[in-house]
């Protein structure tokens, strides 16, 4: 199916296509004609799978038909967890809105307000923020939402993850109760779900089988490795094979900005961003990432969150996390938007905890491949044997709900696919299971 079929206008449509997308992806292809017939929804998506678009391209249209905004009031609100991925989603909206007279803003913490309020003051068709922000602004009178028509929870889980529940809830309080709600999460937790229940009516639930798109074009592997010798492997890696846009997880602060700090000293260009770092520094290292400047980005989760960099070739785990989730989360970095991309897990002997809980996770062994020199002498533990789902066994019915996005229908295998499939060629291979159309159940 193409764009046209989706009932968006030749400016939406022109837009697109100067993005170079020709296919909507299978998340774009369900929510774009439900959210232009004003459906509450409920969407199971992550990074990766084209989510951003899923939402912007059919806000636009149905704004494009309305009335003008007035005065600090805002007509559509997409609330995200970091400010990259807020900066991001405003990148979106503003490139598929080019030929639209909208006006949109981009709002979050750790830069001054005065200009975001002087941004307001004329009223936009489009606000993305942060929920923190957004609070402030609204108690200083620089937003208002009586025109509210729409309002997005993009990454919904890992707002909750992030604490923002109480924002979340006075937000809700201050919005019109008639209105659209969309909410994209990359998992549907209880706690998820509860949330939604306070805020959505009749909503449709969307995913896309398998559960995702992504991970099936990344091969993911474990370096076994003492602690004390994760630093002289990763720069062995990073030499040896040329890597030239690296993505690196660490778990602390401290930790990502050590493994900068060192890769440097052996020639090799680097940068953390963290919670600690100003939003110019982080803003400025991860476009000298992106431009090719700096090779490695060393991260914490959190700062790399919504990071939307397109054929990132290699996302390495200095730490693996202690949330086997954030697993899933850092290798959406790569291997996206279809193209081919290689997750590396350096683990030590005190990690074995964790490398089970995110092999249980995806129910995946993860290959553990030795390197000369560095073969540990504290071995990693021999995974337990029940982790991979038994072969051949049929889906049960219902059970994709609450359930780990690399649930059993998923293929994280981490094995090349044997044949060539379409950008977002996402079916099952073989026969689909029987779903009601609009549930993805
Ligand atoms: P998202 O999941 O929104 O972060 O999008 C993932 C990446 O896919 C982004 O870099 C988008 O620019 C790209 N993208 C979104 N929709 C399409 C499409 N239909 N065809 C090709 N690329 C797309």
């Amino acid at each position: 199916m193409g764009f046209t079929k989706l009932g968006l206008s030749d400016a939406i449509l022109e837009a697109v296509k100067k993005q170079g997308y020709d296919t909507p992806s299978p998340i774009q292809e369900k929510s774009i004609p439900l959210i232009l017939e004003g459906k509450d929804v409920m969407a199971a998506a992550q990074t990766g799978t084209g989510k951003t678009a899923g939402f912007t391209l059919p806000i636009l249209q149905l704004l494009s038909q309305g009335q003008p905004t007035t005065s600090n009031q805002v007509r559509t609100l997409i609330l995200t967890p970091t400010r990259e991925l807020a900066a991001q989603v405003q990148d979106s909206v503003a490139t598929y809105g080019k030929h639209l007279p909208l006006k949109s803003a981009v709002v979050f913490g750790g830069v001054k307000i005065n200009p975001q309020m002087k941004k307001l003051r004329g009223g936009v068709d489009i606000l993305v923020a942060t929920p923190g922000r957004l609070i402030d602004l609204y108690s200083q009178n620089a937003v208002k939402f009586d025109q509210l028509e729409i309002i997005v929870f993009d990454e919904a889980d890992r707002m909750l993850d992030m604490g923002f529940l109480p924002d979340i809830k006075r937000i809700l309080k201050i919005l019109p109760a008639k209105r659209q709600t969309l909410m994209f999460s990359a998992t549907f937790s209880d706690e998820i779900r509860k949330l939604a229940k306070s805020m959505v009516r009749n909503p449709v639930e969307i995913s896309t089988t398998p559960r995702n798109t992504t991970v099936k074009s990344v091969k993911q592997w474990v370096h076994p490795v003492d602690k004390s010798k994760k630093q002289a492997l990763l720069t062995k890696l990073i030499k040896d094979h040329g890597w030239y846009q690296v993505l690196v997880f660490s778990r602390t602060k401290h930790g990502a900005n050590r493994i900068a700090t060192q890769l440097g000293k052996k020639g090799i260009s680097a940068s953390a961003i963290h919670g600690n770092k100003s939003q110019a520094a982080r803003t400025r290292a991860l476009a000298d990432f992106k431009a090719g400047k700096v090779n490695v980005l060393v991260a914490t989760d959190i700062a790399a969150r919504g990071i939307d960099i397109i054929d990132l070739p290699h996302v390495v785990n200095f730490d693996l996390p202690h949330v086997p989730e954030d697993y899933v989360h850092r290798i959406g970095r790569t291997g996206r938007a279809g193209s081919k991309g290689e997750a590396i897990s350096l683990v030590s002997a005190d990690e074995a905890k964790q490398l089970f809980e995110i092999e249980r996770l995806i129910q995946n062994k993860l290959e553990r491949i030795m390197v000369d020199d560095f073969t540990p002498d504290h071995d990693v533990p021999e995974s337990a044997k029940n982790i991979r789902p038994p072969k051949n066994k049929k889906p049960k019915k219902n059970n994709s709900r609450n359930k780990p996005r690399y649930g059993k229908d998923s293929d994280s295998t981490g094995k090349k696919p044997n044949k060539k499939r379409s950008f977002w060629d996402n079916k099952p291979k073989k026969k689909p299971q029987k779903k009601s159309p609009n549930t993805g159940k």
